[in-house]
């Protein structure tokens, strides 16, 4: 399995942390935080591999992703679903709204769901 991820990122993942979501854990935390651990995999495959370890049935995912603008992991996370206003910093600097580096642990979601939890807004709904 690491193997995979290896190929993925060219970054070692380490096996404690692991390369598997969490318990309840949603598809958008799941692939932010895999992210900002190994990277973005240049494509969908943190997406891939939550479907494969959590929602099997799901197999349209990367074409629904796809279509909803995500290129790669990356635009899952920042398009395609965004942390909920509430997340974002304000830089005191600037003025303007950061978005958070780190999330609180996942609101979590049933099994099987590829449903962002509610720390998510859809990309397209957030206006700041
Ligand atoms: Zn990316
Ligand atoms: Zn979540």
């Amino acid at each position: 399995m690491s193997n995979v991820i290896h190929i993925f990122t060219g970054h070692p993942v380490d096996p404690e942390t692991g390369v598997l979501p969490q318990p309840g854990e949603c598809l958008t935390c799941f692939v932010h935080r895999m992210v900002g651990l190994g990277g973005c995999s240049d494509g969908l495959g943190w997406a891939e591999q939550y479907r494969l370890a959590r929602a099997r049935r799901a197999v349209t995912l990367t074409r629904r992703l796809t279509a909803q603008g995500a290129r790669c992991d990356c635009d899952v996370v920042q398009e395609v679903w965004q942390p909920g206003p509430a997340l974002w910093i304000r830089d005191l600097g600037s003025g303007t709204l950061q978005p958070p580096s780190a999330l609180p642990p996942c609101a979590g979601v049933r099994g099987g769901s590829t449903k962002p939890c509610s720390l998510w807004v859809a990309g397209t709904s957030l206006a700041l």
